[in-house]
């Protein structure tokens, strides 16, 4: 018979609940029609419940004519931002407060002349929206393999991470930069959340058979969670629905852990559970 270990923290983070409840407030008190820029969390499962709800989904600010856009909690670009309340577009602005903190900390910087790295992913869309408002005192780098490509590294440094990248990271990129420039200022940005599922999902990985991470394919937070998981060398699954598990060789009678990215709803992994008690 086989065991099933659920973490504590799996599931929504804070930012995330609040982009949707503010959502679907928005919708619920019109005027209408209401839309994100993109998808509001990386869970398609999400998304089509709150379509069916009445939130619409436009790819741009050309999309929509009339009514309220949401920014999502990975904040958006300044010139989006701008146009939208140019066009008399009604803002909501969902960004979770922790991005909002790391987008302070890197403005506070670029103001004090700071040239400021972002250890990040410059395609996502929180870094690329804070590289926005910041400028071009401001660069990001994935890790620390990137820096030699680096200019202007010698002088007043500061050093931020985006919000779901690893301690581990930033700590590298830090201490790869206290040799080669004159100053350095760090600002440890990673998101709490993150980094205590991350951690349960180590601990847990190393201690059961089976790992099965839950969450969108393209949650980059959930991607990093099957990672971290994999690394700890259990064999790791991760999976969208409960469904997904039918195509899947699972194994019987053995320990399974699960755990889930921060945009996965409680109902989801609830199914996850379930099927996989079935298996016997
Ligand atoms: S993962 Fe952290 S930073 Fe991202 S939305 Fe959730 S609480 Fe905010």
């Amino acid at each position: 018979m086989s065991e099933v270990r659920v973490a504590s923290n799996a599931g929504f983070c804070f930012g995330v609940e609040r982009a949707i409840e503010l959502a679907v407030s928005a919708v619920e008190e019109g005027p209408g029609p209401v839309y994100t820029l993109g998808p509001i969390i990386h869970n398609p499962q999400v998304v089509e419940h709150l379509r069916e709800k009445g939130l619409m989904m436009a790819k741009s600010l050309e999309e929509i004519q009339k009514g309220a856009v949401i920014i999502r909690s990975h904040g958006a670009p300044k010139g989006v931002i701008e146009e939208a309340s140019s066009r008399n577009l009604k803002v909501i602005d969902a960004t979770c407060p922790l991005v909002n903190r790391l987008k302070d900390r890197v403005m506070d910087l670029v103001g004090e002349g700071y040239k400021v790295v972002i250890v990040g992913d410059s395609d996502h869309p929180e870094v690329s929206a804070i590289l926005s408002f910041a400028g071009p005192q401001c660069l990001a780098v994935k890790n620390v393999e990137e820096l030699p490509n680096c200019e202007n590294l010698t002088g007043k440094v500061g050093l931020v991470a985006q919000t779901t990248q690893s301690l581990k990271n930033l700590q590298e990129v830090a201490s790869h930069l206290v040799v080669i420039c004159s100053e350095i200022r760090v600002y440890q940005t990673t998101c709490h959340s993150t980094n205590t599922r991350s951690a349960e999902a180590r601990k847990m990985a190393r201690e059961v058979d089976v790992m099965v991470v839950v969450g969108g394919k393209n949650s980059s937070n959930t991607r990093r969670l099957a990672d971290a998981a994999a690394e700890e060398g259990a064999t790791t699954y991760h999976i969208e629905s409960a469904e997904e598990l039918a195509q899947l060789d699972i194994p019987k009678n053995c320990v399974f852990g699960v755990t889930a990215g921060a945009s996965t709803p409680s109902w989801v992994i609830e199914e996850v559970v379930a099927a996989l008690q079935s298996i016997g």
